[in-house]
């Protein structure tokens, strides 16, 4: 389908090539979404390629490194060096990590080495250098001469206190090297040139340095913001299929319009959903909900990430790390019962995919992942080799493609020891504390019944000696007999605590506290 919209589009712009783009801000590392916009986009380029076989093709990965930092970004070092760089164009800002030319060098390094791992075919783009080596003059220009029309298209979509002071264009200034601490103050199309002040400071972060100037738009000095940049782009680059996610739509909309003002025409555009985690929450980087892309290269096969990427991109997808043996069943499900036809994923995908074994599967219904994680915790057992030996007696069949469950095997056993074990322990751990909690509740029981007087002392030394039988970390009794009776972690000696309380109130909070656990 978007084959066929491409084709449209092509004898619509009498074009014989497509030129298709992928995003990519290097303000931080590569991630899963950048993985499946380009994943995406190289299956729809795919699906071309076997409808039209005459039509070439290209990914243009674009780097948006003439962006400025407005936050310094978590865990990176060096961040009181990038404190001071704030406001400044990305490819201005020195590598925190020392091994490249700037910040946005770095982060483009990464993006290429992520992209060249997985074996895509792209062509990388940085738009520092687009706009220095004067690719996007012409289209630069092309918004000076139309100003008045881009601004009309934007005015309407922006507070009408701002539309006087609008204006496309972001020029670095010249001395403070900054990029949003500038503001236009005076346009003059015949030169290409526009004045600015440097007058505009972020609190708490850095001021403007004062610096007024005239500049040319041309040659790198100068940026268009977002929209406007988008705009650019399709047309210096002769973008003609881009997807987006569900949160640029308006910038999409409004860019659309931008091109066409400029003389060009609007890529063909494919909104995706964002994906969602395992209770249905929208996945963030602050977070941290959903599944990484190292989480699922650990834990997981490469071509079920292709699986899920290909998976209707229009629907917002449930992922989340207990769904992860779910998804991988489903896939390998779906390249058992393959039938060798292109009207499924599975070709898709292992052209794709760099691990060359899916539709090479042997039995996969038999042995799944979840087969794996069950017969690894029931063997309670961490050496792959004899997992491997259990299931080739099992599945004789897996023989002949053992390598790719050697494979499972490995990512199984990440799983099991990073995920499913410590959930386990945290359980066990729990179940300990509650049977201390009641052998402390039989004890009072026991001294409530003989109507003997609490005694802060007494009950101190018998509250220790549970704790000490059972081999239980004082701590962690104490921090827990505080949280039954105070709701926090610490407070007042156990024993005084008990004496002042009494028995009777003691044991009801004990009881309250276990029926809750049961
Ligand atoms: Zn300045």
């Amino acid at each position: 389908m978007e084959a066929q919209r491409i084709i449209d589009h092509l004898s619509r712009t009498g074009k014989t090539g497509v030129v298709a783009e992928t995003g990519y801000g290097p303000s931080g590392l590569p991630h899963i979404g950048t993985f499946g916009e380009v994943a995406r986009t190289s299956f729809v380029l795919q699906a071309l390629a076997t409808v039209a076989p005459q039509v070439q093709s290209k990914i243009i990965a674009f780097s948006d490194d003439m962006d400025g930092l407005r936050e310094v970004p978590k865990n990176l070092p060096n961040p009181q060096m990038l404190r001071e760089h704030l406001g400044k164009p990305l490819t201005s800002i020195p590598d925190p990590f020392g091994e490249e030319k700037s910040f946005a060098h770095y982060m483009n390094k990464k993006l290429r080495e992520f992209l060249d791992s997985f074996g895509f075919t792209y062509e990388f783009a940085s738009s520092t250098e687009k706009y220095a080596s004067g690719a996007f003059d012409e289209g630069l220009r092309k918004v000076m001469v139309h100003y008045e029309e881009v601004a009309d298209l934007f005015r309407a979509t922006i507070a009408e206190e701002k539309r006087a002071a609008w204006s496309p264009f972001f020029p670095i200034c010249e001395k403070c090297g900054r990029i949003y601490s500038t503001r236009v103050t005076g346009h003059d199309p015949s030169a290409f040139a526009i004045s600015y002040a440097c007058d505009v400071d972020s609190p708490g972060k850095y001021a403007a340095c004062g610096h007024s100037a005239t500049t040319s738009i041309l040659g790198g000095t100068c940026k268009v913001g977002w929209k406007v940049d988008w705009a650019l782009r399709w047309y210096c680059l002769g973008v003609d299929y881009e997807m987006h996610g569900e949160d640029l739509l308006e910038s999409s909309r409004l860019s659309s319009r931008i091109v066409k003002v400029l003389g060009g025409e609007p890529p063909e555009l494919f909104k995706y959903e964002l994906f969602l985690d395992e209770n249905g929450k929208k996945i963030s980087k602050k977070i941290g909900n959903g599944v990484s892309l190292e989480q699922w290269l650990r834990y997981a096969p490469v071509d079920s990430l292709l699986y899920f990427m290909y998976l209707k991109p229009q629907q917002a997808k449930r992922m989340g790390l207990p769904l992860l043996p779910e998804i991988i069943d489903q896939y390998l499900e779906l390249v058992e019962s393959w039938d060798g036809s292109e009207d499924s994923p599975v070709p898709f995908i292992s052209r794709l995919s760099r691990t060359g074994h899916a539709g090479k599967l042997a039995d996969p219904k038999t042995v799944t992942y979840s087969l794996i994680l069950q017969l690894i915790l029931a063997l309670n057992q961490d050496d792959p080799r004899i997992v491997r030996d259990y299931l080739l007696k099992y599945q004789p069949d897996i023989a002949g493609n053992v390598e790719y469950y050697e494979l499972l095997i490995e990512d199984a056993l990440a799983y099991y020891r990073d995920v499913v074990l410590p959930g386990r322990k945290q359980e066990e751990a729990g179940h300990e504390m509650d049977e201390a909690l009641a052998e402390f509740r039989d004890l009072l029981k026991g001294l409530k019944d003989s109507d003997a007087t609490p005694d802060a002392d007494s009950l101190q030394t018998k509250a220790f000696r549970v704790s000490k039988d059972r081999n239980l970390k004082m701590k962690d009794w104490f921090r827990m007999l505080y949280r039954v009776f105070l709701g926090q972690s610490q407070g007042p000696r156990i024993g005084s605590f008990i004496a002042l309380l009494g028995f009777e109130k003691t044991i009801e909070r004990l009881n309250a506290h276990l029926e809750g656990h049961e």
